[in-house]
């Protein structure tokens, strides 16, 4: 019999969707996978509803023109340079399989993301990471001449997120122009994961591309913008030039995005900006973030609280994940499902607040009883 390759057998499900089972399981309000309880908004259901029965068929690979261009709008960028895909996950792949192979080595920070490290080696490329600090009272914090010092004559590409999940940095403008000129310096590629470009709490993130459109390659999600994570519409705005290639190499996974949903995004897109939506949105996601993380210290955790995303860490001594789904009906993420080589901090969990504000209430409830059950 043939064989599975190592690379498969060594594959598993991933933390999202296994804490999402358990949660279920155990009938657990779900802090876990970061997907929001509210609807999308109304104006792209309306539109995407508009377009079934209409816009049925393939679309381009590299997107329907429609959505190339408001994308392109929305970013300050030519409509040429954007791809379309099937979701941010697919844009990374994309990303991974176009600017690095055997060889090369690609530059990461953990905690890091889970498909970072598989998509790079999938390319053939080694993912080296270099961990942010974290310390209780300064929180996380960008350790540059650690970067600088893991940069070797194979580096070729440098992979940032800011907004960060799970950390919840955002990259002061001064450190975006340091990471620049590290990249500059050494002829490094930038992908920019900017799924969380419209969800922050302080200054807006600086775009990495704003400093150096010739190498960066900005990520960004419908799904994460607009509340519809399922939808699976994502984004690369390119360096000039470099789209058709791109959508080339994108053909051959999915071939194109859900027309349907490209169509309603188009018309989304200009809606959510004109409508304050996104305003409302951080509004909204910043008061249940107060409320998650104000609770979480009453009960005697060690809150970083996020610039962006709409996760937070957190530190308890006596809390794991495994324990609160099963035993106090709350499901949150590991610290240690991010870390691949180096170690986690002890205690360390992320918490998803783009829940609904009676949902965090009951996992406030449900913990604060599971605390009184289990006395430090
Ligand atoms: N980005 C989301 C999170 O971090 C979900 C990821 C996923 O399940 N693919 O929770």
């Amino acid at each position: 019999m043939p064989e599975l390759l190592p690379r498969a057998r060594a594959s598993s499900e991933s933390i999202f969707s296994q804490m999402s089972r358990l949660a279920l399981q155990h009938g657990a309000v779900n802090l876990g996978q970061g997907f929001p309880s509210d609807a999308p908004p109304a104006f792209l259901l309306d539109a995407a509803r508009g377009a079934l029965g209409r816009w049925d068929q393939y679309a381009p690979p590299a997107g329907l023109p429609i959505l190339r261009d408001a994308i392109g709008t929305d970013l300050g960028v030519d409509g040429a340079d954007v791809v379309v895909t099937s979701g941010a996950t697919e844009a990374l792949n994309v990303l991974a399989l176009s600017l690095y192979g055997p060889g090369d080595e690609v530059l990461m920070l953990e905690p890091v993301f889970d498909v970072y490290l598989p998509q790079a080696r999938l390319s053939g490329a080694r993912p080296v990471t270099v961990p942010m600090r974290l310390d209780d009272v300064s929180g996380w914090t960008l350790d540059m001449d650690a970067l600088q010092a893991a940069v070797t004559p194979q580096t070729r590409a440098i992979l940032l997120n800011s907004p960060f999940n799970p950390t919840g940095t955002v990259f002061t403008p001064a450190e975006c122009a340091e990471l620049v000129a590290l990249a500059r310096a050494h002829d490094l590629w930038i992908i920019s994961d900017e799924v969380y470009d419209e969800l922050y709490f302080g200054d807006k993130p600086t775009s990495f591309r704003t400093l150096a459109p010739e190498r960066t390659f900005t990520v960004g999600s419908a799904g994460k913008r607009l509340e519809a994570t399922g939808w699976r519409v994502g984004w690369i705005a390119c360096p000039p030039g470099l789209a058709p290639m791109l959508a080339a190499i994108r053909q051959n996974g999915s071939f194109c995005a859900p027309t349907p949903f490209q169509v309603a995004v188009a018309a989304a897109l200009p809606l959510a900006r004109e409508s304050g939506f996104y305003e409302g949105l951080r509004a909204g996601y910043g008061q249940r973030m107060s409320l998650l993380a104000s609770g979480l210290r009453q009960l005697g955790a060690t809150v970083f609280v996020p610039s962006g995303t709409y996760f937070l860490t957190a530190r308890h001594p006596h809390w794991t994940a495994d324990t609160l789904v099963r035993q106090a009906g709350v499901a949150v993420i590991p610290g240690a499902a991010f870390y691949a080589q180096h170690a986690a901090p002890d205690g360390l969990l992320r918490l998803a607040f783009c829940k609904s504000q009676p949902e965090i209430e009951r996992a406030l409830d449900s913990l604060s009883r599971y605390a009184v059950q289990t006395p430090a």
